[in-house]
C-alpha cells in the first residue's frame, strides 16, 4: 500500500492531498495520502508532496516540527518528493532572494530566483507542455518563483512554458513552478506517484 504524505503545515495542503488521493485512484493504486505534520509520521512513507505557500514560514514550521533534516536524509536516500512553487524553493540548492533565515533541502541543483515574476504578471494560468504527455496542461502560477539555472547534468527538463523550463526532474526529485493541485487534471501527480509505485 503507498502512503503519500503531503506537508501540511503552510499553504495549499489539502488542494494537493485531493489531487493525490484522484491520482492514486486513477492509476489503480491502494494509499493513503496523509496530512504530514511530525517526523514519526514519515515512517513507511512512500513518496511526500511539499506544497506551495510561503517557503520562508514552510522553512520555518519544517524546522520547528523536525522534519527538515529528516526529509533530507531520506530524499537523498531515494524518496520521491516533489515540491510546487513554495515547495521547489524549498526543494532548490540555490535560492535568489532567499531571507537570512531561510532553510532549504538541497535535493534538487537548480538555482531558483524566489521572487522572479513582476507585480503585473505575479499570477496568471497558461498552457504548460509535459515531457510526458501530448496534451497541454494548464499551468497555475502564483507569484511563482523560476527556474533561472541547472547546476548538474542530472537535472531534466519535464515542463516548459514556450522554451523556458518551469519544471524539472532530478531521478527520484520533482520540483514546479506551477500548482498542478490548483487544477482538476492530475496527470503530474501520476507522473510523479508512479516514482512511489
Ligand atoms: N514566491 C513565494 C515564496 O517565496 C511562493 C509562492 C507560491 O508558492 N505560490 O514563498
Amino acid at each position: 500500500m503507498v502512503k503519500v504524505g503531503v506537508v501540511g503545515l503552510q499553504g495549499d495542503v489539502e488542494e494537493h492531498i485531493g489531487a493525490a488521493t484522484k491520482a492514486l485512484k486513477n492509476l489503480g493504486v491502494s494509499g493513503e495520502v496523509l496530512w504530514l505534520r511530525k517526523p514519526a509520521q514519515l515512517e513507511g512513507v512512500s513518496a511526500v508532496i511539499i506544497p506551495g505557500g510561503e517557503s520562508t514560514t514552510i522553512s520555518r514550521l519544517m524546522v520547528k516540527n523536525g522534519l527538515l533534516d529528516p526529509l533530507r536524509k531520506l530524499g537523498g536516500e531515494g524518496l520521491p518528493i516533489m515540491g510546487t512553487c513554495a515547495g521547489l524553493i524549498m526543494l532548490s540548492r540555490e535560492v535568489i532572494g532567499a531571507t537570512p533565515e531561510q532553510r532549504f533541502l538541497g535535493l534538487l541543483d537548480v538555482r531558483v530566483n524566489r521572487n522572479a515574476y513582476g507585480r503585473q504578471v505575479d499570477s496568471f494560468e497558461a498552457p504548460v507542455r509535459l515531457s510526458f504527455s501530448d496534451e497541454p496542461f494548464p499551468g497555475v502560477f502564483i507569484r511563482a518563483p523560476r527556474i533561472v539555472e541547472t547546476l548538474s547534468d542530472e537535472v531534466r527538463p519535464i515542463a516548459w512554458l514556450g522554451d523556458r523550463v518551469v519544471g524539472v526532474e532530478e531521478g527520484n526529485v520533482i520540483g514546479l513552478e506551477f500548482h498542478p493541485e490548483l487544477t482538476d487534471d492530475t496527470r503530474v501527480h501520476e507522473y510523479f506517484l508512479e516514482k512511489a509505485i
